[in-house]
């Protein structure tokens, strides 16, 4: 070989090995963008995102719902699994967006009570729906009967417990005369299971709250959700001898209850309770919650409903509740129980 030969044969090496780096790189782009497609990685991160360690408090504890039919604005078009990531905005702007994009509920005590303007600028836009809700109200109220003031009752619902504050809350409500109906955890039962008795002794009702507390693990199927009523069914029995029908499922049954939930809730015998004032004592943490139950229940006033409202075995729901009681006392209102011949408050 002369040193042309050598050099030739350099060059061809050389050409050959970056044509060969070239190719490399082209079917790891390839590979890559076929795994990605096909693993579908973008929704494995949003199942991490939307996990339940993030879901702290409810997302869709709203008191009214609004069907819209219009297209949505862009920054609406979040998906189910996204709008857990947006809990914090839902909080704030009253608003949460169901599944399939067509259910927005909004809470008209929301929009009075907006300090936050920017909050309240966001809502604006969304009242028109909610003032659509009107006619049909007002047909009910032509049918209804003349509320006498002395008749007026109210069914004070408390969820999450019994817990530690539970006899001191029950000592309240005797205090004015009132009486409750307590939709409880399973484990919270096996927990302080004298805090049950002691409900049931004074006269309130007890309902049924799940096992898990846990919309992905709770709403899996209608199995499951019968599955963890069951449980908690029969802790209640074996702990106090009751046999309760009433059930409240986890954050309510909107969005996540399907007709098919519904229909083995109705086969087995539970009456399922949502309300129709939700307080957000959950969410205020202070004495915000009964201001926003008046105005609510000011705003219920003509409903032929069941007026239920909904409450949290928590301890600065408790150090308000006097004022609530002290209010609902001074408008004649009876603080009744929820019982098994009632027709129960759903969620449309
Ligand atoms: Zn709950």
């Amino acid at each position: 070989m002369n040193r042309k030969q050598r050099f030739q044969d350099r060059r061809r090496k050389r050409f050959r090995k970056s044509a060969l780096r070239f190719i490399f790189s082209v079917l790891l782009v390839l590979v890559g963008g076929f795994i990605y497609d096909n693993m579908n990685l973008d929704m494995v991160f949003k199942e991490i995102f939307a996990n339940d360690e993030i879901i702290k408090e409810p997302v869709n504890e709203v008191s009214s719902v609004v069907s819209r039919k219009g297209p949505l604005d862009l920054d609406e078009r979040f998906t189910y699994s996204e709008s857990f990531a947006k809990e914090a905005d839902l909080n704030r702007n009253n608003i949460f967006i169901g599944d399939n994009y067509k259910d927005i509920k909004i809470d008209p005590n929301g929009l009075a009570d907006a300090a936050d303007s920017r909050a309240a600028e966001q809502i604006e836009g969304d009242a028109k729906y909610a003032s659509s809700a009107e006619p049909e109200q007002k047909v009910q109220q032509a049918d209804a009967p003349e509320n006498d003031v002395h008749t007026k009752t109210v069914y004070l619902t408390f969820d999450d417990g019994p817990n530690q504050f539970s006899d001191q809350l029950l000592a309240v409500l005797e205090s004015y005369n009132a009486k409750a109906t307590f939709f409880m955890i399973d484990r919270n039962i096996r927990s302080f299971p004298d805090a049950v008795n002691h409900m049931i002794a004074a006269g309130h009702s007890v309902g049924l709250h799940s096992v898990s507390h846990n919309v992905k693990v709770f709403y899996q199927s209608a199995s499951s959700v019968i599955s963890e009523m069951n449980q908690v069914h029969d802790t209640v029995k074996e702990v106090t001898g009751l046999d309760t029908m009433l059930i409240r499922t986890p954050y309510g049954s909107v969005p996540y209850m399907q007709d098919s939930y519904l229909q083995a809730v109705h086969d087995n015998g539970y009456l399922m309770w949502d309300w129709n004032i939700d307080s957000k004592d959950w969410y205020y943490r202070d004495r915000r919650y009964v201001d926003t139950s008046i105005a609510q229940l000011e705003a219920h006033a003509e409903s032929t409903e069941p007026l239920v409202i909904l409450l949290h075995e928590r301890e600065e729901t408790l150090a308000h509740l006097p004022e609530l009681l002290e209010y609902l006392k001074s408008q004649n209102y009876k603080m009744k129980a929820l019982d098994s011949s009632m027709t129960p408050v759903a969620f449309k």
